[in-house]
């Protein structure tokens, strides 16, 4: 028992080095995507490259390896705070080891290259300048497959950093019987005839209120600004900086209302759930996100399944005609939820609507299984990529840089990243379908302006436990039954079935 507590104890000292570590590689990656001066790049590289080296030994020290032997061998309750941390910070760390750090240290100059490559390529609308980079991060992502090791296929080992134990074979599965029912469903609302005015969208929304509005309805659902802050960004994100320091960014237009605004939502959903963890833990497993998708659940959930419902914008609405007058000035509140709801084809997945969105991440999935495969060359990717957008969307980009040059995540090295989107909006689906019927119904709470059981009950399932289940566990134990399209699918009938007629 000495001899257990000793070893426990020196592992979780030796995690919150790591943790420091951690923290501070994110707070540059932070600046570097907010704030960095455009000459100060190549410098910036550097050392977040020096970074990634320092915590690479950091983990993969062997003496972690032996505190972790040690305590393996004692079979802890694998969900308790103590098991959970053996568990994950086990798995972490034989997988970590398998990696060269120099190997490590590539993928890291890559990555920060690769996303300085892509904005000028993207302005510029010029693959042609980006796809040596591309090209090499596709290289070093299939070495580091093969370093890690598979039991299926390649991709499984990429998608691991994302979604831990997350499987291609099951992925594909789900959402193969999502699509099945989606396609139909999409038709049928382009054949309805029925189509909202979205022009009331694109009037004028001045920016500043437009911040101070968007600031004020992700404090009231559960952002803490003592703890947090919104700055503005090209690409938005989130990134947890320390137990009491999450960011979220988004970027403004005043002609187009819904960026902005929904933008905010989805990142505050993040952060909700990076404040909800238990900052006592930070650091180790029980203080962390369980994976991608899970996180994305949350991001998705305020975003959507609260921030585009009827009795939300029954609460904000007279808030939002009085701030933006004389856009809405005019406009019903059936008006304006209809137009932010609105259905249809289109080429950008971040702007994408909850019925389309799932397609634009079928495929990306699809894509980037064949280049880690290496069925598809690099310089073959954007005829690729028109080719999947006529046959699941029906429509074919003029440009790539509203193609294939659209998402920074290849450029960043995030290959496997994709699927966890839809997976987010997949739990998001069944989590929210249990907490409507847990906490008696949320239509009415909403109307209200009441969010706190939500959040509440948001804390409690999902938030707090943090990695004490696994993503697999979690939807079992909180909603009794494994992943599926159903919930996702009933919402989207019945939600879009009202609004088109269907
Ligand atoms: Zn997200």
């Amino acid at each position: 028992m000495q001899n257990l507590n000793s070893a426990f104890q020196q592992l979780t000292e030796h995690m919150s080095e790591t943790a420091l570590l951690v923290s501070i590689e994110s707070l540059l990656g932070w600046d570097e995507r907010t704030m960095l001066p455009p000459a100060a790049g190549e410098y910036r590289a550097e050392q977040i490259t020096y970074m990634a080296g320092m915590m690479h030994q950091h983990r993969t020290d062997p003496r972690l390896g032996e505190w972790l032997n040690t305590l393996v061998a004692e079979k802890l309750d694998p969900h308790s705070d103590e098991g959970a941390t053996v568990r994950e910070l086990k798995r972490q760390y034989d997988r970590r080891v398998k990696l060269p750090q120099s190997l490590v240290e590539e993928l890291a100059r890559t990555s920060v290259l690769g996303q300085q490559a892509w904005v000028t390529a993207r302005a510029k609308n010029d693959f042609a300048s980006f796809k040596p980079l591309l090209e090499k991060t596709f290289k070093l992502k299939r070495e580091a497959a093969e370093a890690l090791g598979y039991e299926e296929t390649r991709y499984d080992a990429l998608l691991d950093d994302y979604e831990p134990r997350g499987r291609t074979s099951q992925i594909s599965k789900v959402l193969a019987d999502l699509r099945e029912k989606l396609v139909p469903l999409v038709a049928a609302i382009g054949a309805s005839g029925r189509k909202p005015n979205i022009d009331i969208l694109t009037r004028q929304y001045a920016v500043v209120e437009q911040e101070q509005f968007a600031k004020h309805v992700a404090a009231q659902c559960g952002f803490d600004f003592q703890r947090g802050r919104l700055d503005v960004t090209a690409h938005p994100f989130c990134s947890n900086n320390g137990p009491h320091d999450t960011r979220i960014t988004t970027r403004y237009d005043e002609r187009h209302f819904p960026g902005a605004f929904f933008g905010v939502l989805h990142e505050a959903g993040h952060g909700i759930y990076d404040q909800g963890l238990r900052s006592e833990c930070y650091g180790l497993p029980p203080g962390e996100a369980v994976s991608l998708g899970i996180h994305e659940s949350q991001s998705r959930m305020w975003e959507n399944f609260v921030g585009r419902s009827r009795p939300f914008w029954q609460h904000f609405y007279g808030e939002a005609q009085r701030r933006f007058s004389p856009a809405l000035a005019d406009v019903p509140l059936a008006d304006f939820y209809w137009a932010i709801n609105v259905v249809r084809p289109s080429l950008i997945r971040v702007e994408a609507d909850e019925a389309t969105y799932n397609l634009h991440v079928l495929i990306r999935f699809e894509l980037e299984q064949s280049l880690v495969a290496d069925d598809l060359k690099c310089g073959d990717l954007p005829g690729a990529w028109s080719e999947k957008y006529r046959h699941y969307l029906g429509i074919v980009p003029p440009n790539d840089a509203e193609g294939v040059l659209q998402d920074i995540h290849w450029s960043a090295g995030l290959v496997g990243y994709f699927p966890t989107y839809s997976l987010g909006n997949l739990y998001a689906a069944q989590f929210f379908e249990q907490a409507d019927r847990d906490l008696g119904g949320l239509d009415a709470k909403f109307s209200k302006g009441e969010f706190e059981p939500l959040r509440n009950w948001l804390h409690e399932h999902i938030h707090r436990p943090g990695q004490c289940y696994t993503a697999d566990e979690l939807i079992q134990r909180v909603t009794g039954k494994p992943l599926s399209h159903v919930p996702l699918m009933n919402y989207l009938k019945r939600k879009y079935g009202a609004l088109y007629g269907l």
